[in-house]
């Protein structure tokens, strides 16, 4: 493979023209929209004219002639287009941790004979520390048991209440079958719960194809919505007339302005709310969603499939000898859009190429992780990206100490 071959595969690319949306600094391949997206060039603009115009002249009055109160509405209606959720089902608001709280309270209220959160050991810390949180503080018996991926459906019980995973892993890209570990989960009559992070514009999902029952999802990583934007949570029709949600708050309150002594759910979906929505991030949010629902999602994916398998192709090709063992699924299929190597001193590996220009993450304990995001990567950058990795490893240039030094955020 040729560098001139990638830029052949680039003059070709229906999706080409997307990168053009996005502000990317000069002498950056950016490898991480998994786990902070881009701007897009129409974000600031946007932030501005809410400050200047919507806060600033309108003050008070734009929660109404803004359409504020209507903005996390508008914007989950746009996520259900991605992600296939039908209309009345998807919220926008909190962070994932927050409605993961949400949604599993819901649901071990929902099956309230049941005492168990299942889900694996592999996935992402918060969803297992909020599990693990609410069943301590419920104190009736809840508790999360952890298995590995490949053991969910056997370990489904009349004991399980909620099965709680993550589509796609953060940490090896390793991605489940929705519709089958779902019909595993609920032909043992627990409810399926899906984590969407690193899914929601990345992958094709059709929760209600799929038979979901709960799902929870990032706004900040493939939906370009800007630093700890809100995230979304979606419940399926047939639990919304009974769906009970612990965290009352008054925006989730029948009548939020009749200002009542006690609470009464809204109806629907609406009752997911708890406080107010934070209209600049909600406004960042939406600009990102915008574009993502510009890219059919079909074309997004086999681009992606297409780069994470160059991707893989490129290191074995010129990064041979130098221990990096690939850590995601061979099979694209069970692949989400990132491409992943363990290496035992991958934390310095990726500051040195950071140092570079060349920005993927490190996931302790080992891994380089590199998110492939077809909207704005081009297959020369996998070229060049890879080239870089090579001369780190060939020079022994991540030995410098500066490179150990860990930070708060890796
Ligand atoms: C990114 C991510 C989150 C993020 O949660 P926050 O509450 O936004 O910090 C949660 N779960 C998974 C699986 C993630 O990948």
């Amino acid at each position: 493979m040729t560098r001139d071959e990638l830029a052949t595969l680039d003059a070709a690319d229906p999706l080409a023209p997307m990168r053009d949306r996005f502000a990317m600094p000069e002498g950056v391949i950016y490898l991480d929209g998994n786990s902070l997206g881009p701007m897009p060039k129409a974000t600031p603009a946007r932030i501005a004219a809410v400050v200047a115009q919507e806060w600033g002249q309108g003050l008070i009055r734009s929660w109404n002639d803004a359409g504020w109160m209507d903005l996390p509405g508008r914007i989950a209606a746009k996520i259900a287009g991605l992600v296939g959720a039908p209309s009345g089902t998807m919220m926008v608001a909190d962070s994932t941790s927050v409605n993961l709280f949400k949604l599993l309270g819901a649901a071990l209220a929902a099956r309230s004979g049941r005492h168990v959160i299942l889900s694996e050991r592999g996935n992402f810390p918060t969803d297992l520390y909020i599990a693990e949180g609410l069943a301590a503080l419920l104190d009736r018996g809840h508790m999360l048991r952890l298995v590995g991926a490949d053991e969910i459906a056997g370990a489904v019980d009349d004991d399980t209440a909620v099965v709680m995973l993550t589509h796609v892993n953060y940490h090896t890209g390793a991605m489940f079958d929705m519709n089958a570990v779902t019909a595993a989960v609920h032909a043992k009559g627990a409810l399926m719960l899906w984590d969407l992070a690193h899914s929601a514009g990345a992958v094709p999902v059709d929760l209600a194809a799929a038979g979901a029952d709960l799902a929870v999802g990032c706004g900040y990583k493939f939906l370009n919505g800007g630093p700890g934007a809100p995230a979304f949570l979606y419940v399926a029709e047939h639990l919304l007339p009974t769906v009970r949600f612990p965290l009352t708050g008054w925006l989730g309150h029948a009548a939020p302005f009749a200002f009542e002594r006690s609470y009464r759910p809204a109806s629907g979906i609406a009752a997911a709310f708890v406080g107010s929505p934070p209209i600049l991030s909600m406004s960042a949010l939406e600009v990102g969603v915008d574009i993502a629902l510009e890219a059919p999602m079909a074309l997004v994916r086999e681009k992606s499939v297409r780069q994470t398998a160059l991707f893989a192709d490129l290191v074995a090709q010129e990064c041979g000898g130098h221990g990096l063992v690939k850590a995601s699924p061979d099979d694209a299929a069970r692949r989400g859009s990132q491409i992943c190597f363990a290496h035992p001193e991958a934390y310095p590996i990726m500051q040195a190429l950071i140092a570079r220009g060349v920005i993927g993450d490190f996931r302790a304990p080992d891994i380089l992780r590199f998110g492939v995001t077809p909207l704005y990567l081009r297959y020369v950058d996998l070229w060049d990206a890879v080239a870089v990795l090579r001369d780190v490893l060939a020079s022994g240039e991540w030995q410098q100490e500066m490179f150990r030094a860990r930070r708060k955020v890796t």
